[in-house]
């Protein structure tokens, strides 16, 4: 699928500035972040007190190591508004966190941080090939979730038509796509999924839908899924990251020319990497936690926020700013099962990697006396569903587990079903792990 490179009057000159303009930009910016956060922000100047820094102990970038981390366990201790850096009368809206692990925390935003926001989007949709007067069909859920009011503003401020479908009601979904004909569609790959379905329920070839691009995100997903998307929809995907904490979906997005991770704009969100275990800060290339620092944040912002996701910053390639590779997952997702740590996303690539299966599954984990037990749920295709002999499941089966057990190195039961056996989230993110050992015990 060929897209339209942008041509370069279409980028804001900072996508392609030197990294020394970058990082001059970043520094004065980090500088006043720190200061506003310190005046503003009690709980987290008594952080820095605890560590005996100040703010005037920042001189360069690399100083931000002196600073302590803002975990979600802070926002959890203050909430609601305890870390809200500006009086109640200035902020403009609220959002929550989906809440997918433990309590949802809140966040607000003043207009500057709205109108920073929309700008971001726009950018993303924009790297994605997305072109004023496209029309945007907007999947993501509307509400205290930042995915649906994220999105529609951002679409709106590049001149695109916003089409505000939020999730679920997937068959309103593909009758709306088949009838305004958008070119672009956001929502999280799972539930995208879901639509390719019934688009395929109803006998409607990918050539047949208007669309041309997709941005997806809000939770992990590999190539293989990309694959899966791109050719039951016809389209780019492309990958977009953002969590609530730092200000929603749009902290980093794929440029569709390179397709080689997202984007992180740098101007307003400067990145670290860390070993999740020491804290200390790793040097590019190396996998660990994204940690987080907002620059031009007034209502909510974060210095050195933990995000758990786990990755590694890779050089500039489209862009005058540095990506992030595939995030694999997040720690909290991480199963460590007999001894080996396991992400769904490792399981999800080796699904994926038999084109007779589809991109829903769901990993069970159980435990029988002391040892763990995973087990893989997936799915033949629709096409396949009813047509295949017993052995030639079991075979399906028996190769995925094999490949499962010699590339991501754990044992596994493996359970292949009939197509749409396995519950679709229409709504937010797949329930992709099911534990069952806290039950048991
Ligand atoms: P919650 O923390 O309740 O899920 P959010 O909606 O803020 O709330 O989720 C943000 C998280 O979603 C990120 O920290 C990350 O784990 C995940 N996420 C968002 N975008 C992506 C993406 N493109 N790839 C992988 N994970 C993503």
């Amino acid at each position: 699928m060929t897209v339209k490179k942008p041509l370069p009057g279409d980028l804001e000159p900072i996508e392609t500035a030197s990294r020394d303009e970058i990082a001059a930009l970043q520094l004065a910016r980090l500088k006043w972040s720190l200061r506003h956060t310190w005046d503003n922000v009690a709980p987290y100047r008594r952080k820095c007190a605890a560590s005996g820094v100040h703010p005037d102990d920042l001189k360069t970038l690399a100083d931000l190591a002196l600073f302590p981390f803002m975990t979600k366990a802070d926002l959890r201790d203050n909430y609601p508004f305890g870390l809200f850096a500006v009086p109640r009368q200035q902020l403009r809206r609220l959002h929550a966190s989906s809440g997918t692990t433990g309590k949802s925390i809140v966040v607000g935003y003043t207009q500057n941080d709205l109108d920073h926001w929309a700008d971001l989007m726009a950018r993303s949709i924009r790297a994605a090939g997305g072109r004023a007067g496209d029309m945007v069909h907007v999947a993501y859920g509307y509400g205290m979730f930042t995915g649906g009011l994220g999105a529609h503003y951002g679409v709106e401020r590049l001149g695109c038509i916003a089409v505000p479908m939020s999730g679920g009601q997937t068959e309103k979904q593909v009758q709306q796509i088949m009838d305004f004909k958008p070119e672009i569609i956001m929502v999280t790959p799972s539930y995208s999924l879901v639509i390719a379905e019934e688009f395929e329920r109803l006998g409607i070839k990918p050539d047949e839908i208007s669309l041309r691009v997709g941005l997806f995100g809000a939770e992990p997903w590999g190539e293989g899924m990309r694959g899966e998307i791109e050719k039951k929809l016809g389209i780019d995907a492309i990958d977009i990251y953002g969590l609530t904490e730092v200000i929603g979906p749009g902290v980093a997005s794929e440029c569709i020319e390179t397709k080689d991770g997202p984007v992180i704009w740098e101007d307003h969100f400067y990145p670290e990497i860390i070993d999740p275990e020491t804290g200390a800060v790793l040097p590019d290339g190396d996998v660990g936690e994204l940690v987080f620092t907002s620059l031009t944040k007034e209502a909510f912002p974060v210095i050195r926020y933990r995000t758990r996701d786990l990755t590694r910053l890779l050089p500039p390639t489209a862009r005058a700013f540095r990506r992030i590779g595939k995030i694999t997952g997040r720690s909290d997702d991480m199963l460590i099962i007999r001894g080996v740590n396991v992400f769904p996303t490792q399981i999800e690539e080796q699904i994926l990697r038999d084109q007779r299966l589809s991109g829903n599954y769901q990993v069970v984990v159980t435990r029988d006396g002391h040892l763990d037990n995973l087990e893989v749920r997936c799915e033949v295709q629709r096409e396949l569903s009813g047509q295949l002999r017993k052995a030639d499941i079991q075979a399906i089966g028996k190769e995925l587990q094999h490949r499962i057990k010699t590339i991501v190195g754990v044992s596994t039961l493996v359970a292949v079903m009939e197509f749409d056996t396995i519950p679709r989230t229409q709504v937010g993110k797949a329930r992709r792990v099911i534990d069952e050992r806290a039950k048991q015990n």
